[in-house]
């Protein structure tokens, strides 16, 4: 199983349309989980252009405005097309269960895969043997959230010299171990750690802000992130709309990324107010070298190898 992280862009725009932009939608792959935060209109065609399967979905949501939840319907239609049997989960703010509930209801859609809703209002939303995810409050509407992904430490190599020398049976017991389990033999403990070589494999955190303004929340979140995904709506010379409209400006995000001190800074949810990204990117890149802007079809390839 590959250890890398795989985050593709579907859509970096923000709510208008724009010819080379979708609404906003990413997916992040990582072993054998397959996630997608955001899911705006036209998120479907962006996955199949992309090649991101619609099997054992969860969704996160960062809030529930149009820009980033019109695609969800038509998602979910799709997925019972094709007798997709896998569940979906969807997780996201308050009020998201109603939300859900009442578009099925509408399109008199009765899918025959189970849909599972956890609604946030901050904290841990999901864990598993491979990472955790947390949400937290970002400055926008009244419900809106960022995400944190880490990865879990992975197990390192099984040494089996160590094993035969702690005399522990092949099969069963081997098997635990190396999958983090302790053992008992005689009364006494084996921990993984006194079997299992130090994994050379690298934890990776990642964080998305969805919409917001500079925040203090994400400042805190982000902190020596691998990866920070920030909105960066509006060019350096739009702070008061910024403020205004509870959104960022591109240097807002990579103030928060030079304050975090994040390995890298990727903006997203671009208006069209950018009248020139290349002089937007200069702006940024003055504060944060390391930065650029998500385009559609933008892929960003964590590799433990790179560490
Ligand atoms: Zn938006
Ligand atoms: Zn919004």
């Amino acid at each position: 199983m590959s250890d890398k992280m795989i985050i593709t862009f579907l859509g970096t725009s923000s709510a208008p349309p724009q010819a080379d932009r979708s609404q906003s939608s990413m997916s992040l792959k990582y072993r054998r989980h397959n996630l997608l935060f955001d899911v705006g209109e036209g998120t479907q065609f962006q996955m199949v252009k992309n090649k991101i399967s619609m099997k054992n979905l969860t969704i996160l949501l960062t809030h529930l405005h149009s820009d980033h939840t019109l695609g969800l319907i038509g998602l979910l239609t799709t997925r019972d097309f094709y007798s997709i049997s896998s569940p979906v989960t969807i997780i996201g703010p308050p009020w998201t269960s109603s939300f859900v509930f009442l578009q099925l209801l509408a399109y008199r859609l009765e899918p025959d895969y189970e849909i599972k809703i956890i609604e946030t209002e901050g904290g841990i939303v999901t864990s598993n043997d491979d990472f955790y995810i947390e949400s937290f409050k970002v400055s926008h509407s009244e419900n809106s959230f960022g995400y944190k992904i880490e990865t879990h430490k992975p197990l390192g190599v099984f040494n089996v010299e160590k094993a035969e020398e702690k005399e522990i049976q092949k099969g069963k017991l081997w098997n635990r171990i190396q999958n983090g389990f302790p053992i008992e033999i005689d009364g006494k403990i084996i921990y993984p750690s006194e079997i299992m070589d130090d994994s050379q494999a690298k934890q990776f955190k990642v964080v998305i802000t969805g919409d917001t303004n500079i925040c203090q929340s994400v400042i805190n979140k982000a902190s020596e992130a691998d990866l920070l995904i920030h909105d960066a709506t509006y060019p350096h010379t739009e702070e008061r709309r910024a403020k205004k409209y509870l959104h960022s400006t591109c240097v807002d995000a990579a103030r928060v990324a030079k304050f975090s001190n994040v390995k890298k800074l990727v903006m997203t949810h671009i208006s069209t107010l950018h009248e020139n990204l290349n002089e937007s990117l200069e702006s940024t890149q003055k504060i944060f070298p390391n930065s650029v802007f998500a385009e559609d079809g933008l892929r960003i390839i964590l590799d433990p190898k790179d560490y």
